[in-house]
């Protein structure tokens, strides 16, 4: 008899810090899309942007801290643990290469990170080994009219309904909506810098580990 693999979901981000809009996302994925683990993926040397306000080895820290009270989440040092450039579709290849080819994967991302996608390493192969699963971001509208036309040609050809994440192992995308939340790390990273307060935006471990190693200031 034929069985069924169940869906891991796979979020990767800088996470510098990680904070409530990123555990909630992977929460609300975790249910909506009946993920049996969500796995977090923090970047070692993100390749898009400027270098993080904290090390790997910090953020991978603050991505134990802030998952472990969740038995359905995991952390994944290998970007981390790895000398060169994070890309997701290396990450993915690994992946798929471990698990084989049945195990629907779910690549968790904010609106803000699709609409990135085109500068993205081989982003065309992405569905190739995962189905990606988008959540709405305060200040950022998935509309196509804003997507760069192949960006645009593929949303439309690759959506999907929920369902099609149980059948196949990857090629759809799909979107899940969480409670808004307008919590960024750039935002983070600014109040501590002002010495502001950062309760409440992200879970407490991770607030006294950044007081406890002075990161950000
Ligand atoms: P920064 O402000 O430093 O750019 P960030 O808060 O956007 O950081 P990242 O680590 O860059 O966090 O994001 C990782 C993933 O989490 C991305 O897919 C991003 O879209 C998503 N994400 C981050 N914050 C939110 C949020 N508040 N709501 C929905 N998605 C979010």
């Amino acid at each position: 008899m034929m069985q069924t693999e169940h869906a891991l979901g796979l979020f990767g981000g800088t996470f510098d810090p990680i904070h409530y809009g990123h555990l909630r996302l992977a929460e609300t994925a975790r249910e909506a899309l009946s993920l049996e683990k969500v796995r977090f993926i923090p970047a070692g040397l993100p390749p898009h942007r400027d270098a993080p306000g904290a090390s790997a080895e910090h953020r991978l820290a603050m991505a134990r801290l802030a998952t472990e009270d969740n038995p359905a989440f995991e952390v994944d040092p290998a970007e981390v643990e790895a000398a060169q450039a994070s890309f997701t579709i290396l990450t993915l290849e690994r992946l798929r290469a471990e698990l084989g080819p049945k195990r629907p994967l779910v690549l968790l991302l904010g609106v803000d990170a699709l609409l990135g996608l085109p500068t993205w390493k081989r982003w065309n192969e992405l569905f190739d080994f995962a189905h990606v699963a988008v959540a709405n971001r305060p200040g950022y509208s998935l509309d196509s009219a804003r997507m760069s036309p192949e960006l645009a040609e593929l949303t439309h050809r690759r959506h999907g309904t929920l369902d099609a994440l149980e059948g196949r192992p990857a090629g759809s995308l799909v979107q899940f909506s969480m409670t808004p939340l307008a919590i960024s790390a750039t935002d983070i990273r600014a109040r501590r810098g002002a010495g502001q307060s950062l309760r409440y935006l992200l879970p407490q471990p991770v607030v006294d580990y950044i007081s406890l190693h002075q990161l950000y200031i």
